[in-house]
């Protein structure tokens, strides 16, 4: 990070108290989000919030890796499926119905306890989008401007997963850690849970570790049209993210979920979704910038809160369309989108990969449903296995969903421990049309798997078997069908800092790299490894920043993957060192623990004026040293934060007391 001034993650930068209800803030100041700056005015026409991050993201993967941007790396992926994607739907007079499913990331919460969010709150959030791209009458999306478009696109819950069962398009999925960050998300949510891009519009509610993003998309490719890149992104991240407290409306609220004003009308997700359409900003992301749309007045910047007409600006247009989607004014404030946006949102329609397959995709269209029938999912098991501890007993986790007509009531589920005997349990309940329940398995196995069956529901036959069968691995235990496994390390600019090793149980070496020639300015291509692991030994993969700031600021990552390309272990978040154990095991399964050498995380680091603290309660005590052992200052965290603009230049030591432990972290005041 030394001598750079464009950091890549967004939080590096927020300074000062901010109160979180409903987003009133004080004082915010600079914010870097995907290396783009908001100045302190920015962030007040916002409430202090980032409205999105889509030109960033986009600005972001640009430079990251100009050979990332070739075609080739997804037309590989993508090949076979275009081949299938017949125009076999019949559209409408001209409308498109583009199927969506969203992605609702939790850590094991109770369905409707945040960030689990309801199913009314999804639906709310695909009607708001209907509403403003159909400019349906009597609703917020209607207007009167004569350039004001009906789109012609509009969106619907799959209801046919990527298996071909039946599914409300919602997709839960607990992955075992609160909150997020952009670079994370990109990296590893979307990858674990996205559903085929030329299928669905994947859409996900997730809790952003940075409280001030709204969301952000990913612009289509090939589309043609002036102002976008010819790639704009993997197909595996393809899609809009969204915080979850912004994700839906509290207009068709029932009652079961809470979203924070002036965001809550799910304009964040109209906005996102234009993006993915090929919309830019209305003010051209530059002052008096284009949008490359004809029929929208030119903006001087972007509007926040709700302006009055007429507001005329210093580019020469007379009066803004600040209720444009495609500005920065709160969610009440927004109502069109006009004729030539629609035909730019058309043409990508027509032209983008994983966007005119999307036409012909049938995943919206209801199958036969039966009165009887349940589906298992395995839930991921959250519960870390060092390769030290002897196995512990587990609870494992199914979740069994009503997908039949009738309500379920009942069902038998037969399971085996590691392929042991079969055994059966009874679940007994009342469950509507598409929601579930959480049935407990207990194992004393500790690792390995458990695979388990629907046998009978309501007391009789499951009428379909397609979706009966789940399984759920132990310990975080990942199956391997290989001893082959790949490493990827995608360094940031600064390669000198990195270094890393795998060692087998017995502390031997096997594969190590780094350092590594600094790049700057230019981003470092991806490394690629093989590895070989042979069975029944447990590895440890230790990566150190000499820096103490980690790879991630800069977009670096590491992932370890098996042989069928599933994420074994992966990071990039960390200070001065990281370590992530996992097992292969005689079953073929490995298991991941993580050990990050400070737990307690700080940052921005280096740090200007406030340090940002993380894993570590509020009132917690906190003593700060300097280089010498010197107390410099003490006091307890308040709002995570602490102000240390005081403190001269130079290396520092925070430790953080409780009565259970005492962690330290170096930083530096720059
Ligand atoms: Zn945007
Ligand atoms: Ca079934």
């Amino acid at each position: 990070m030394k001598g750079k001034t464009t950091f890549k993650l967004p939080f590096l930068l927020f300074l000062t108290l901010f109160c979180l209800v409903f987003g009133q803030k004080n004082d915010p100041a600079d914010k870097i989000v995907f290396g783009k700056t908001y100045t302190l005015e920015e962030l007040r026409k916002t409430n202090g919030f980032v409205r999105c991050a889509s030109s960033e993201y986009e600005a972001m993967l640009q430079q990251k890796n100009p050979k990332r941007m070739t075609e080739q790396q997804f037309e590989d992926w993508i090949g076979p499926l275009i081949t299938n994607a017949q125009n076999n739907k019949s559209q409408n007079g001209g409308i498109i119905t583009i199927p969506v499913v969203v992605h609702v990331i939790h850590s094991g919460q109770a369905l409707g306890t945040a960030p689990n969010i309801t199913d009314t709150q999804v639906q709310s959030q695909i009607t708001v989008m209907n509403n403003d791209y159909r400019k349906l009458a009597g609703s917020p999306g209607a207007n009167t401007s004569p350039v004001g478009a009906d789109t012609m696109i509009q969106f619907a819950l799959a209801k046919v997963d990527p298996k071909g069962n039946p599914t409300n398009g919602i997709d839960r999925v607990n992955l075992c850690q609160p909150a997020w960050s952009t670079s994370v998300i990109d990296s590893y949510v979307k990858p674990v849970t996205i559903w085929d891009p030329t299928k669905y519009m994947n859409m996900w509610s997730v809790n952003f570790s940075d409280p001030d993003l709204l969301g952000y998309a990913q612009f289509p490719s090939n589309s043609s049209l002036p102002g976008l890149d010819v790639n704009g992104g993997y197909a595996d991240t393809d899609g809009v993210v969204a915080n979850y407290a912004t994700f839906g409306s509290s207009t068709y609220n029932d009652g079961t979920f809470l979203l924070s004003a002036p965001y809550d009308r799910g304009r964040t997700m109209t906005h996102e979704v234009g993006h993915f359409l090929g919309l830019r900003h209305i003010w051209g992301d530059s002052n008096c910038g284009t949008d490359y749309v004809a029929d929208t007045p030119v903006h001087r910047t972007s509007n926040g809160g709700c302006p009055v007409h007429p507001k005329s600006n210093s580019c020469g247009t007379t009066d803004e369309m600040f209720e444009n989607y495609m500005d920065y004014t709160f969610d009440t404030c927004m109502n069109i989108f006009t004729i030539n946006q629609k035909d730019r949102m058309v043409a990508v329609m027509n032209n983008s990969p994983r966007r005119m397959e999307l036409k012909a995709s049938t995943a919206d269209i209801a199958i036969p449903l039966f009165a009887n029938d349940g589906e298992l999912k395995g839930e991921r098991n959250c519960n870390e296995t060092s390769c030290a501890d002897a196995p512990t007993a587990v609870t494992a986790q199914f979740s069994l969903y009503n997908r039949g007509t009738s309500p379920l009531t009942a069902a038998v589920i037969t399971y085996s421990v590691n392929g042991g005997p079969q055994q059966t349990t009874s679940w007994s309940g009342n469950l509507a049309q598409d929601k579930y329940a959480i049935i407990s398995i207990p194992s004393v196995a500790g690792v390995g798997s458990i695979s388990a069956s629907i046998t009978s529901v309501n007391g009789t036959t499951d009428q379909r078997a397609t979706n009966n069968s789940a399984s759920v691995v132990l310990g975080n235990t990942v199956p391997v069908s290989s001893t082959n496994f790949t490493f990827e390390l995608q360094l940031d600019y600064y390669g000198s800092e990195t270094t890393w090793d795998l060692k087998n149980s017995a502390g031997t070496i096997l594969y190590s790299g780094g350092n590594y020639p600094d790049t700057d300015p230019n981003f470092p291509a991806l490394l690629t490894e093989n590895w070989t692991l042979p069975l029944n030994d447990c590895y440890t993969f230790t990566i150190n920043d000499s820096y103490g700031d980690g790879i991630y600021v800069d977009e670096g990552f590491y992932r370890i993957k098996n042989s069928a390309g599933a994420i074994i272990a992966a990071g990039q978040e960390f200070t001065d060192m990281q370590q992530k154990q996992f097992k292969v095991v005689g079953a073929l399964a490995t298991g991941e623990v993580t050990k990050d050498k400070n737990t307690a995380g700080i940052y921005p680091n280096p740090v200007s004026d406030v340090l940002n603290v993380s894993n570590v309660a509020n009132n917690t005590k906190y003593e700060i040293y300097n280089a010498v052992g010197q107390i410099v200052k003490s006091g307890a965290i308040e709002d995570q934060k602490i102000r240390v603009a005081e403190l001269t230049k130079g290396t520092y030591f925070i430790t953080f007391k409780n009565d259970k432990k005492t962690e330290s972290v170096k930083f530096i005041k720059k």
